[in-house]
């Protein structure tokens, strides 16, 4: 295969955009100039890598700009081997087009690169939030972009800087917490992601990022008969306009102006603003207000916009009238997984009958090409594999471990049952005590995630085993429990990545049947009990929380769950902060710091600290 420079007819690579000297807004705007209309909105067409598998010669015709793989959308075997070799075959595919333009991979590699098997895997945002640590987060997300593009993939849809107002969304682990000033705390993900400066992009073990989802994903109103009985996920922001400015966009302005963030991924919610008397929700994919004037004018995103997974597709009218309104708005590129073809020749016949301007066009492809100059693709197209060897390394692992130890949120600890030592006979119990799928959650191998061994690393019980001889482990309790000197429960949640969270709880906060009777048999027969929850979000906790001597919130730690027994033995303090305020009832929702009235079970940042 030929890269673009080995392509160029001699003499013209001096001034043109296959020149790597010039900078990149030059290249830019001589590529944009030899491409027909139709190869630019090949540009703007991002396809499902399993919609082109069969016949990948697609790529070439085409024209695709893009390719993702969607939760789950992972080569056989799943090595990174075959990853790379997957993405480099697609890439060969684009570069056989007229301009051998480059295409751009994306993945959502959201706690590490975590469709691959192998891959270490972070805490999921929410416990990231609890560490208060921007650097860690940096380092965390650094090692995720060193593991993904070692794969393949140069693109990534992370981080989430979403701003979780209500712990019913199903999406609440994604977030950082409930405090904007949190969040864009912890956009140093993006700098791990893209390195510290433009520069860095061209790196080998770089990846651009994506902020998602703008905005207001997480502050969605749910349900009462006022305000149309609204689900939250996918739902309506309804909101003043600096409410919304300062909870909901105010990460978007940092992750834009501070960190430069290469891409951001429209919300498939809506926002229906007060002042303008509720009743009419606009999708934000037509939202040309807060995409072009306030995001791209106002802001100053110099980077393109990519739609979520068929959003597109939610819009009012047929389907001209969706991908005309998208574009409009300000959309730059498409996610239509299944639908690339019929998008292209929808949106050439829009542009053809004039309802959407070429200038429009130039002005999404200058975007896209823009962040491809910037990554170097045009020279390095396909995947340096040098980094491979790193994949779930023990220095890798180290870090997530790290990430664990300060994720975990010390709530109660009465009569010093903590830390254990490891002379004690220790009684665990429940099951996501010994489940690394749980403790990793949704976004982990397959899109919803899934309990049971799907990746390598340690779970808690292993680690505690680690740290103490003397464990027995009795998922149900039912083990006899006389003789030990302390038990562990450790409750929670089952895998999820979107919708209305865990289907195994009935969707609420309320804990299962089986973890209370499992709480209700270890904290009656053993004289000290330790309660961890492994779970996206706080469940309500009311009732048992007298019954326990200590509690720990482990949020979903990921593939190192020593990092957990880290903390309980001592060898780590425990300094992990709540990043969203714990209420009491179910009823309490939406609770978050600052509200008029505010009686959580636990506030906003409280965290018992065994630093010494
Ligand atoms: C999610 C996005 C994700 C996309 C691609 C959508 O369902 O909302 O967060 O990036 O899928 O997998």
């Amino acid at each position: 295969p030929v890269t673009a420079a080995q392509a160029a007819p001699a003499g013209q690579e001096a001034t043109s955009y296959l020149n790597p000297r010039l900078p990149a807004e030059q290249r830019v705007r001589d590529l944009l100039g030899r491409m027909t209309v139709e190869e630019k909105i090949g540009q703007m067409t991002q396809a499902e890598r399993n919609s082109v598998e069969s016949d990948r010669s697609r790529i070439t015709t085409l024209a695709l700009g893009s390719l993702l793989s969607g939760g789950g959308s992972t080569p056989t075997p799943n090595t990174p081997q075959a990853w790379a070799d997957m993405i480099d075959g697609y890439q060969k595919r684009a570069l056989d087009t007229r301009l051998h333009i480059p295409l751009l991979y994306g993945i959502d590699s959201v706690h590490g690169d975590n469709n691959l098997v192998g891959a270490t895997v972070f805490p999921h945002n929410i416990g990231l939030g609890a560490t208060r640590d921007p650097d860690l987060v940096r380092e965390a997300a650094r090692i995720t972009a060193a593991e993904t593009r070692a794969t393949g993939p140069q693109w990534v849809f992370a981080p989430c800087v979403c701003v979780a107002r209500d712990d019913r969304w199903g999406r609440t682990y994604e977030s950082y917490g409930e405090d904007p000033a949190l969040v864009t705390r912890m956009e140093t993900a993006i700098d791990g992601l893209q390195g510290d400066s433009p520069r860095d992009l061209t790196r080998p073990d770089r990846v651009l990022a994506t902020a998602k989802h703008f905005a207001g994903d997480g502050d969605t109103a749910y349900g009462s008969s006022t305000n149309g009985g609204y689900k939250l996920d996918q739902g309506v922001t309804i909101t003043d306009r600096e409410h919304f400015r300062t909870v909901d966009l105010a990460p978007y302005v940092a992750a834009v102006r501070e960190h430069g963030v290469g891409s951001i991924m429209p919300s498939y919610s809506s926002v229906d603003w007060t002042e303008d008397g509720i009743g009419n929700p606009v999708k934000m994919s037509a939202d040309k207000e807060l995409l072009t004037d306030v995001l791209k004018q106002k802001i100053g995103f110099d980077g393109f916009l990519i739609s979520d997974w068929d959003a597109i597709h939610q819009l009012p009218g047929d389907y001209a009238t969706q991908v005309r309104t998208a574009v409009n708005a300000g959309l730059d590129m498409f996610m239509e997984p299944y639908s690339a073809d019929t998008f292209e020749r929808t949106l050439l016949a829009e542009v053809r009958a004039g309802r959407v301007t070429t200038a429009r066009i130039d002005d999404a492809v200058r975007r896209i090409l823009r962040a491809k100059f910037r990554l170097g693709l045009f020279e390095h197209p396909y995947t340096d594999r040098s980094g491979a060897a790193a994949i779930g390394s023990p220095a890798h692992r180290a870090v997530a471990r790290q990430a664990v130890a300060e994720s975990q949120v010390l709530l109660k600890n009465d009569g010093h049952a903590l830390p254990l030592r490891p002379s004690q006979r220790i009684y665990v119990a429940g099951t996501n005590a010994d489940d690394i799928g749980n403790q990793a959650g949704g976004w982990t191998v397959t899109w919803q995630g899934q309990s049971g061994a799907t990746i390598p690393g340690t779970t808690i019980l292993q680690g505690i085993r680690q740290n103490a001889a003397r464990t027995t482990y009795s998922a149900d309790a039912s083990a006899p429990t006389d003789g030990y000197d302390v038990g562990v429960v450790v409750i929670g949640e089952t895998p999820y990545a979107e919708g209305v969270g865990d289907v195994g709880n009935g969707h609420t906060l309320e804990i299962s049947a089986a973890d209370r009777a499992v709480i209700d048999r270890v904290c009656g027969a053993i004289r000290t009990c330790v309660v961890l929850d492994v779970a996206g979000r706080p469940q309500i906790v009311t009732d048992e929380l007298p019954r326990t001597d200590a509690f720990v919130m482990s949020w979903l730690p990921g593939s190192e769950g020593a990092g957990v027994s880290d903390v309980l033995f001592g060898k780590r303090p425990f300094t992990g902060k709540l990043p969203v305020s714990w209420p009491r009832s179910e009823a309490q929702e939406p609770i978050n710091v600052g509200d008029k009235q505010y009686d959580p079970l636990f506030a906003y940042g409280f965290g018992l600290s065994t630093r010494r």
